[in-house]
């Protein structure tokens, strides 16, 4: 048996930027030796059963000593294990991955390296900001931060004829603008900080070289943070997103949070997550789905519910199938089935107006507990026979202190249910005077009931009409 090292670069964060290769190194991997900078969602790709180190920080709080981390490797390697060193950014850039490689060669161990997206190109990225652009830089520099407090040569930096990107930079950031200024770096050149750069909080601060300082001081910029020096830095103006500088806190449940918080990122808006519900399980027997002509589906959550009772794909064949929304229409056809009626307004009236001509005896509607009646009081009066499944509950959840400030002090506050309107209110105990987006009629009313004040109401009933009316809104 003989063991291997593998350094892998997770990237800066955002989960999508892991690449194939680490994604395989991770599920190979007998013992995975982690920093604290890596997206959490990496650890999911490690396989059960393999061991997990954090090397980034002990209980106590304070780093695991370098030589303690080498040890380890070494240790594990020798007994045959596959050790995957797992590492935020890319491994070889201010990561110490070169002194590792170099522990391995030392001691005969095989190692290998993935290369990962470095902060450096990442963050700046996201902020719109390419760190090469054609007449405006045609170099750039990875720096560290401390260099601004050790003897390298900031007059040479300052004469660099490109982009300055600053790793580790947040402490030291009034001695690097001050050193590049005195060695001859025009104080009004542009300058960007990204704060947790590529992760749906990432924040970007601008000014000119002379203001960012004190620019990051006043808004209390923490790291990690990626510094950029150099008229690239501009560009965030114009491709930073047309939602560039808004915070939009996001209420929905965690594990229905992830789509509208990443568009809205990719759009250039800070997000913060303040779930004040989420969505628990409710024991439930399929009945006989033979006895139905129709079955009605509200929201995705619902559909895969409804796929983890179904034992068999044909007990689905006899009822005709409606879906409320796009997003439960596609995850239907994810499960191979192609709904034969999506209304065009994405709502239980939208629904009722959609089934006016569908001669309907027996409906299920499968769904979360707390469902409005309009569906099946409509239905009824038609003089169908309807059965209600509940499949699931949303339920109140606790908002962290830090979660209910970030929310109430965000530029808008978006609604994607009633439900989440009456958690947020229970656990924040107010709507605010905040700005509010909601998805509908329905969401707004329970808004408009609970003492806030709507400012933004989508037409179409969706994530995406949502995220539409708040880009026609900030137009
Ligand atoms: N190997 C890593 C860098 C490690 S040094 C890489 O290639 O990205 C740690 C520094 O990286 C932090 O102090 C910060 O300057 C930067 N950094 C890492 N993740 C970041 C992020 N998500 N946003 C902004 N900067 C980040």
């Amino acid at each position: 048996m003989t063991g291997r090292v593998i350094l892998v670069g997770a990237g800066p964060g955002d989960p999508g930027l892991l690449t194939r290769r680490a994604a395989e190194a991770l599920a190979q991997a007998d013992v995975v030796l982690h920093d604290q900078l890596i997206p959490a969602e990496a650890l999911d790709l490690v396989r059960a059963g393999a061991e997990v180190v954090d090397v980034g920080k002990r209980g106590g709080g304070e780093q695991v000593p370098q030589d303690e981390t080498n040890a380890l490797l070494v240790r594990h390697a020798r007994e045959g294990k596959v050790v995957v060193r797992l590492k935020g950014g890319d491994p070889f850039v201010f990561g110490r991955g070169g002194e590792e490689a170099l522990l391995c060669a030392e001691h005969g161990i095989a190692f290998e390296v993935v290369p990962g997206i470095t902060a450096g190109v990442a963050a700046p990225a996201y902020a719109g900001s390419p760190v090469t652009h054609r007449g405006l830089a045609g170099a750039v520099a990875f720096v560290t931060g401390f260099s601004a407090e050790s003897d390298v040569d900031m007059d040479a930096l300052a004469a660099f004829p490109g982009t300055l990107v600053f790793y580790m930079g947040v402490r030291t950031l009034p001695q690097i603008s001050e050193r590049l200024i005195a060695g001859g770096r025009n104080p009004d050149e542009p300058a960007a900080v990204v704060e947790r750069g590529t992760l749906p909080d990432q924040r970007t601060i601008v000014g000119t070289l002379a203001q960012i300082a004190t620019r990051a001081a006043d808004a209390e910029v923490r790291a990690p943070s990626i510094t950029i020096v150099g008229p690239v830095a501009a560009l965030h103006a114009k491709l930073g997103g047309p939602l560039a500088g808004r915070t939009i806190a996001v209420t929905r449940a965690r594990e229905q949070a992830s789509g509208l918080a990443a568009r809205l990122q990719a759009l250039g808006a800070r997000v913060v997550l303040a779930p004040a519900i989420r969505t628990e399980q409710v024991d439930a027997d399929l009945p006989d789905l033979g006895g139905f002509d129709l079955l009605c589906l509200t929201s995705p959550t619902g559909v895969a519910r409804l796929f983890d009772l179904v034992r068999d794909a044909r007990d689905l064949a006899g009822p005709r199938i409606a879906a409320i929304g796009p997003g439960t229409a596609a995850a239907l056809r994810a499960g191979g089935i192609d709904p034969d009626i999506v209304p065009a307004r994405s709502n239980a009236e939208g629904l009722v107006e959609a089934l006016a001509g569908v001669a309907v005896r027996r409906v299920l509607i499968a769904r979360a507990e707390e469902g409005r009646a309009v569906l099946p009081d409509a239905l009824r009066e038609r003089g169908a026979d309807v059965e209600v499944l509940a499949l699931y509950r949303t339920i109140a959840e606790p908002l962290s202190d830090g979660d209910r400030t970030a929310a109430l002090e965000a530029d808008l506050l978006v609604f994607a249910s009633s439900s989440a309107v009456r958690a947020f209110h229970a656990a924040a105990g107010t709507l605010g005077g905040s700005s509010i987006a909601s998805i509908g009629p329905a969401t707004s009313a329970t808004i408009r009931e609970l003492g806030g004040e709507v400012l933004i109401e989508a037409s179409e009933h969706t994530p995406d009409g949502l995220i539409g009316a708040i880009l026609q809104a900030s137009a």
